[in-house]
């Protein structure tokens, strides 16, 4: 005899679209957002229908503090198993031998795999440096102002940052260097959020062993290039690796931290995570991990990564055509910054011009500019994209987008419904809606949608 739904229970079996239209409605509307748009945030990507299935599964039911075979709760055979296959998989996509490599899959984002790995390595005071934010560094790389400690990082340790130099856009190691000298640091810490240009592992390797430091590469950016062979391998020289993997690595949005087995480093990077930091594990997020990272090893996901830099060259090269500045004058990478204090425009004002027409971009710091409430540039990056099938002469398509977009800066302010705007944003909705879109049929959703029953 089978028993009936109670009725305080009869919602649990409704669709999303019956249950809770407002949502509902509004992520259709986002979802035609992301379809109709330019999507040239380096920091985001589209990921597979996939892993979403895995990140949107019963798995987000189930309690599992502890690691794989040393849980606090029951019930774990198969959570045990896709977080292990997981790990294997990590390890795997970035082409590491578990002799010598370890990784934790648990870490809810990229910021909280920093603060472990932090709470890992060194003590509450110890000095770590790590690239400025205005350098295109992260908050999460010891990030605090003359008037205020803002990161964790910062209020837990002391930080120190280096800088890119401000005559040609590079990392400058020399200084880094001298001032390692001074400081002293425990830690020292690689990878940006808004740096175009590959990195030095050998140069920090050394700089950090003059000191005893430990080396620790944050690749949440450039992961998916990592793992496609297109930029230096961090893991040759470093101790600890994090990352996010939702970005270019095009996984749900997560972090991990891989380790050395070495110095009891095992330890303490998984006692960090828990229960220093954190406390059950996302499996839902953990199993849509794993999904990634199967993709990331496959040699498609190989081509995708060769054509995430093929695209920011091309769109670089474009932009340089159109007569703007990049600093660094091109890329390593899947971005590009834009240097618009030539064109006396401010990264906000082409923010929001491209806002009105569908592209989607961010401001950003420039080497140099002095108020970082007026960012210079702007941040462009073609992992998205390159999700949706674009190539090199569409990313010269894109560029064209922005330029002319970029010339209707005179009006903006003027008149907000200028009809040179909306054919722009028609034009661009043209154009993207001809790709395909990875996750989710587009077909029925559109620019209006209006309720249904
Ligand atoms: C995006 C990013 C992070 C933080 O990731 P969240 O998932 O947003 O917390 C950390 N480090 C770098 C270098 C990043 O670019």
């Amino acid at each position: 005899m089978s028993h009936e739904v109670d009725a305080w229970n009869s919602s649990l079996n409704v669709p999303l679209q019956e249950e809770d239209r407002e949502i509902y409605d509004l992520i259709q509307k986002e979802k035609y957002r992301q379809y109709s748009g330019l999507e040239l945030i380096a920091s985001e990507n589209f990921t597979s229908m996939a892993v979403m299935e895995a990140n949107g599964s019963p798995l987000t039911n189930k309690y599992s503090e502890g690691l794989p075979g040393a849980r606090y709760y029951g019930g774990n055979e198969f959570i045990d198993q896709i977080e292990n296959l997981c790990r294997k998989r990590a390890l795997q996509a970035f082409h590491l031998n578990s002799e010598e490599w370890g990784v934790n899959v648990q870490p809810y984002s990229g910021s909280t795999a920093n603060f472990a790995a932090l709470t890992a390595l060194i003590q509450p005071h110890d000095r770590l440096m790590g690239l400025d934010l205005p350098s295109g560094g992260h908050l999460t790389h010891g990030w605090q102002t003359s008037k205020k400690k803002i990161s964790s990082s910062s209020i837990y340790f002391e930080s120190m940052p280096y800088q890119v130099s401000s005559e040609n856009g590079y990392i400058d190691y020399v200084r880094l260097e001298e001032n390692a000298n001074l400081f002293r640091p425990k830690l020292i810490i690689c990878g940006a959020s808004a740096y175009a240009r590959d990195w030095d592992y050998a140069k920090l390797r050394k700089i950090a062993d003059q000191h005893g430091a430990y080396l620790m590469a944050d690749i949440a950016h450039t992961s998916g290039l990592v793992a496609g062979k297109e930029v230096n391998n961090p893991f040759e020289l470093c101790d600890v690796v994090t990352t996010t993997t939702h970005k270019t690595l095009r996984g749900p949005r997560a972090g991990m931290i891989f380790f050395r087995k070495k110095n009891d480093l095992e330890t303490r990077v998984n006692n960090a995570v828990f229960p220093s930091c954190q406390g059950g594990p996302h499996n839902n997020t953990i199993s849509a991990i794993a999904v990634a990272l199967k993709q990331a090893a496959s040699p498609e996901f190989q081509q995708y990564a060769k054509q995430v830099c093929a695209n920011a060259k091309a769109l670089g090269e474009a932009l340089i055509s159109h007569g703007y500045k990049l600093v660094t004058g091109g890329t390593d990478t899947h971005l590009v910054l834009l240097d618009l204090r030539p064109v006396k425009l401010t990264g906000s004002k082409v923010e929001k011009i491209c806002d009105m027409v569908n592209i989607t971009i961010n401001k950003n710091s420039i080497p140099g500019d002095v108020n970082m409430l007026a960012p210079g540039g702007v941040r462009l990056g073609t992992s998205a994209l390159t999700s949706r099938s674009f190539k090199e002469q569409d990313f010269v398509k894109v560029a064209e987008y922005l330029h002319r977009s970029k010339m209707m800066k005179d009006f903006v302010l003027a008149c907000q419904d200028n009809e040179d705007i909306s054919n722009l944003k028609n034009e661009v909705e043209t154009f993207s809606t001809s790709f395909p879109m990875p996750g989710f049929d587009p077909t029925n959703l559109s620019s209006n949608l209006t309720p249904s029953e």
